[in-house]
């Protein structure tokens, strides 16, 4: 059998994803046998030129992690979806704009005085330094999601993508045995359905953060009080946070008939959050319950902000000057 050619790209993203390949261990040697591997930022020194050079369609697959940040980011997705046959959003800033999207909260003036101070230091795209001539790729106005520019054909959650999904990945490649476009490797359940912790869906009196308070290793998070996102997170790592005493945040995206997580989480936890006594009297007290929340886009939206329903800050999107 001919060897596969796989390509692997990163576009904004913090090179987490590039690591958890590997998190596979000696499969990957099975990959590396099986695949010749003709693009890898990460690891290689590929040219642009190089990539334009290969025929439509000649690249099996391309795994492409990171968000959609710049210029150069959007022509390269354009690109490598013209020379690959099936195209991979790998991890949560492909999938969804991943936590990077939460900076659609901001506007760009807003994040490069946050970066870069005052503005004589802000990049400019075009500058000369010593008789050369540099031009750096547009910062665009909002971060996207790859689906937003090109086709997608699979989708590999997380942040990053646990080994078990990226093995099942690995497996159906090395195999010769890509399932369905429009498969997302992970369960189609949700994450609650494999964590071993006890979930009685009681009603909660308090909001914790992980650094109040110890939770009990053996009960539901949610029940304790601690934001956990298993309800609304599409299951396939094994409840991995909650099962060393952390809340999911929510990474593996939503669950497969879910379009918004945060909001079905803000629908599960509107329907727990109370003192479980009736009456009018009691919305004081659910008040002050809800009141315990800081940062409800960064507890509920932390990977999907950019693809949600509200997609960025709300009084921007509402603004004269739009
Ligand atoms: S999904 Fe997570 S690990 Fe992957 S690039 Fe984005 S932030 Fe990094
Ligand atoms: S701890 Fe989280 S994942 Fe586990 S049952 Fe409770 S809500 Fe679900
Ligand atoms: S438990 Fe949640 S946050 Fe942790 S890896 Fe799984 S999906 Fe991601």
């Amino acid at each position: 059998m001919a060897k596969a050619k796989i390509g692997i790209y990163w576009a904004a993203a913090c090179g987490g994803c590039d690591c958890a390949l590997l998190e596979v261990d000696e499969q990957i040697l099975d990959v590396v046998a099986a695949a010749d591997i003709l693009l890898w930022p990460c690891a290689a020194d590929p040219k642009y030129k190089d990539l334009r050079e290969y025929k439509n369609g000649e690249i099996d697959i391309v795994l492409f992690n990171g968000a959609i940040r710049t210029e150069e980011n959007r022509e390269l997705a354009r690109l490598i979806r013209e020379k690959t046959k099936y195209l991979v959003a790998f991890g949560s800033c492909a999938q969804s704009g991943g936590v990077i999207g939460l900076a659609n909260q901001s506007s760009k003036e807003e994040i490069f005085s946050t970066v870069f101070g005052d503005t004589k230091h802000w990049p400019q795209q075009n500058s000369v330094a010593d008789g050369y001539e540099l031009e750096l790729p547009e910062f665009l106005p909002k971060l996207t999601h790859l689906a937003d520019v090109v086709e997608v054909d699979y989708v590999v959650p997380g942040c990053p993508p646990p080994k078990e999904v990226v093995s099942e990945l690995f497996t159906a490649l090395v195999d010769g045995n890509l399932p369905q476009t429009g498969t997302v490797f992970a369960s189609s359940k949700n994450l609650c359905e494999e964590c071993s912790r006890e979930r009685e869906q009681k009603k909660i009196t308090q909001i914790l953060r992980p650094h109040e308070h110890e939770p009990d290793p053996e009960k539901c998070l949610l029940d304790q009080g601690f934001m956990c996102m298993g309800p609304a997170t599409r299951g396939g790592c094994l409840a991995v946070c909650p099962a060393a005493n952390m809340p999911c945040t929510g990474c593996a995206g939503p669950t497969a008939n879910v379009r918004d997580q945060g909001a079905a989480m803000l629908n599960t936890v509107a329907s727990l959050i109370g003192t479980g006594e009736e009456g009018e009297d009691q919305l004081e007290a659910e008040d002050a319950i809800l009141a315990q929340f800081d940062d409800i886009v960064g507890t509920f939206y932390r990977f999907g902000s950019a693809t949600s329903i509200f997609k960025e800050r709300y009084h921007e999107q509402n603004s004269p000057a739009r």
